[in-house]
């Protein structure tokens, strides 16, 4: 039995890294996957369609839903997974660069959920996963932007977990933390920086997307009933 068959699954950032992994194990699971992004993307597989999304446009977001509604009428996972780094100590960070990662990896989320969580209510049933970081948990130099808005989702989505569901309804929203993951993200990160980070964890590697997505996976799915208000840290054993 496929874990998500017929379900309509949306996932922002679902063009690559972890968002890509992620469809890719959902539309095996017979998920329709919307994977949005701002650039184009055609993909193999047939059950994962590319959807125009910019998650900082209150228009786009509200588009998106509106297509999602008037093709299938229901909503059964989001992903909120879109995310960007602007990296600089905290001294030399400009506050266009500050703005612009809270508005991508934070009110991004809310600009989605303000009409999906709402619809995952009158339905009864829906789940909700967002991708944080451990540095939202832990900080990280250089970082006060990203930090801030990954800290930001964990309050965001707790206080969903009980808005939602506070008549009853199914719906679970909850967050994943990982560690560093080896995407493009990282691809500007110094070699050197990189096995440090490795070594702060307690498996001495970094992430491949693929375990990150497994995570995410089971914790949409059906199989997770359970679990709602959570932060899974996926981080090998990460100190900052
Ligand atoms: P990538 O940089 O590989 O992918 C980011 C995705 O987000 C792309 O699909 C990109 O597409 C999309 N995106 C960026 N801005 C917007 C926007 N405004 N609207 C819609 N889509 C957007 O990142 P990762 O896969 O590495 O990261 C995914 C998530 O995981 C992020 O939230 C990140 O913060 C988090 N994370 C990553 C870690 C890592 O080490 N890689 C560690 C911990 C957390 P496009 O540019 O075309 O819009």
């Amino acid at each position: 039995m496929e874990l998500f068959k017929d379900k309509v699954v949306i996932i922002t950032g679902g063009s690559q890294g972890i968002g890509y992994a992620t469809a890719v194990k959902m539309a095996e699971e017979g998920a329709i996957v919307y994977a949005c992004a701002r650039r184009e993307k055609t993909f193999d597989h047939d059950n994962i369609h590319y959807h125009p999304l910019d998650v900082t446009d209150e228009d786009s977001c509200r588009k998106l839903f509106e297509d999602i509604m008037e093709k299938h009428g229901k909503i059964d996972v989001l992903v909120a997974n879109a995310g960007i780094t602007k990296d600089a100590m905290t001294r030399k960070m400009t506050g266009e660069d500050f703005d612009s990662v809270i508005n991508t990896n934070l009110k991004g989320i809310f600009n989605l959920v303000r009409y999906f969580g709402p619809k995952m209510e009158e339905q009864g049933y829906g789940s909700i996963v967002a991708v944080s970081s451990v540095v939202g948990e832990q900080g990280n130099i250089g970082q006060a932007n990203y930090a801030a808005s990954k800290a930001g989702i964990i309050g965001m989505c707790k206080t969903w977990a009980k808005e939602f569901s506070r008549k009853g309804a199914q719906v679970r929203v909850n967050v994943i933390a990982p560690g560093y993951v080896l995407t493009d993200m990282v691809k500007s990160v110094p070699e050197d920086l990189l096995d440090k980070f490795a070594g702060q964890t307690m498996l001495k590697r970094l992430a491949e997307p693929e375990e990150i997505a497994e995570v995410i996976t089971f914790i949409a799915s059906d199989k997770a009933s359970y679990i709602t208000g959570a932060v899974i840290d996926v981080n090998g054993g990460m100190r900052l």
